[in-house]
């Protein structure tokens, strides 16, 4: 196994902040979106990301300080340890920036899955809804959102103490955070740790409280934040921006992240499925025969579409270009468009006549579909 601390160029004594700051300057230089094709970058991109999983881990890090591996002495392998090999990034065709907007189809938890954050050291994510218009979902926006969430305290750095002298070493664990506890199970004792009931982990007990924030070392505070919303985003998707979340308890750890589900509004015409978009053309039977000309709803306003003689209901127009600009990517989808020939419910008594006439004009080959029903059923 690599070594975390020489992956993300840092030295051992480095501090969480260090190791994260390193990690997100590497993260962003060997992205497989900033070197496509490039299976070394791949591959450094993919042993960057197991260091930071262990180096943001508090017992994973202790671990491998110890033992030199994540997963401690003796039961190495399986769920444990980095967990990266696996993944595959080629099946992510629009993967942006993870530091801007990650999105959460499946598979990311691989990367950023919560099994590898620490929960000890993460803060909450915040999850917030935002509607957008379908224009706006096929063109990209930007959205002012306002949300509260939990901020370290500057006053304390998020230790709760007024000072240096009112935060002691915990006593009961002696700064350790954890116990070990002896269980006796039949005539064997077992022996686990489990986190310090007097300090609750952190390994200190706090004298006299930091009056900003009343001993929490954090406080709620509301944000305003304009996000950008990505061309070619669908209905239901959520869009993941790391780090904006609720600050971790406590003097350390990170933020968890800030996640956006996206509801888009329905198009009164046109249906999205992928990148294409569907949508069924009602005409005449009259402009049917003779052909016409209907305007159509596209993104962003109408076109013009051409409808030749004897147009049959059920034709499929594949129109090029004309659907929804692809996610991160390049390329636009179609727009397909299935029409649908429409009888008139009623006609007059002259119009009847006028069709009456009309129909012993129209040659029988014209009717090829009655003609193969007729020649099997009359014989
Ligand atoms: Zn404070
Ligand atoms: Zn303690």
């Amino acid at each position: 196994m690599t070594n975390p601390y020489e992956s993300l160029g840092v030295s051992k004594n480095a501090s969480a902040d260090e190791i994260k700051s390193a990690y997100r300057r590497l993260a962003k230089k060997y992205h497989p979106d900033a070197n496509p094709n490039n299976k070394e970058a791949e591959e450094k991109f993919k042993e960057i990301n197991a260091a930071y999983e262990i180096l943001s881990d508090p017992q994973k890090k202790a671990n491998f300080d110890r033992f030199g591996s994540a997963d401690g002495p003796s039961f190495g392998g399986g769920a444990g340890g980095a967990g990266f090999g696996g993944f595959d990034f080629s099946g992510f065709g629009g993967f942006g920036d993870i530091f801007e907007n990650i999105f959460d189809q499946g598979g990311l938890d691989g990367i950023f899955g919560r099994r590898s954050r620490s929960r000890a050291s993460r803060g909450s994510d915040i999850v917030i809804d935002c509607d957008i218009t379908f224009e706006e979902s096929c063109n990209g926006t930007t959205k002012n959102i306002v949300f509260n969430r939990s901020e370290r305290c500057p006053d304390c750095h998020g230790t709760g103490a007024k000072d240096d002298s009112s935060l002691q070493t915990c006593s009961y664990c002696h700064g350790a955070g954890q116990v070990k506890q002896a269980q006796r199970l039949g005539g064997i004792v077992i022996e686990n740790t489990a986190t310090c009931p007097v300090c609750h982990g952190t390994g200190k007990i706090i004298t006299d409280k930091c009056r900003t924030c009343g001993g929490k070392g954090s406080f709620k505070k509301q944000v305003s934040s304009t996000i950008n919303i990505p061309a070619g985003i669908d209905d239901g998707q959520t869009l993941t921006i790391s780090g904006e979340g609720n600050m971790a308890e406590g003097a350390a750890g990170i933020s968890g992240d800030l996640q956006i589900r996206i509801h888009v509004a329905k198009h009164p015409i046109l249906m999205r499925e992928d990148f294409d978009l569907y949508m069924e053309l009602p005409i005449t039977f009259t402009q049917a025969i003779l052909g016409t000309k209907v305007k159509i709803p596209v993104v962003g306003g109408y076109m013009d579409l051409e409808i030749p003689p004897n147009t049959q209901s059920g034709t499929l127009r594949r129109i090029r270009g004309k659907g929804v600009k692809r996610l991160r990517a390049l390329g636009t989808g179609d727009l397909i468009v299935k029409i649908f020939v429409e009888m008139p419910k009623t006609v007059d008594k002259r119009t009847a006549q006028l069709l009456a006439a009309l129909d012993t004009d129209i040659r029988a080959d014209s009717y090829k579909k009655v003609a193969s029903y007729r020649s099997k059923v009359y014989n």
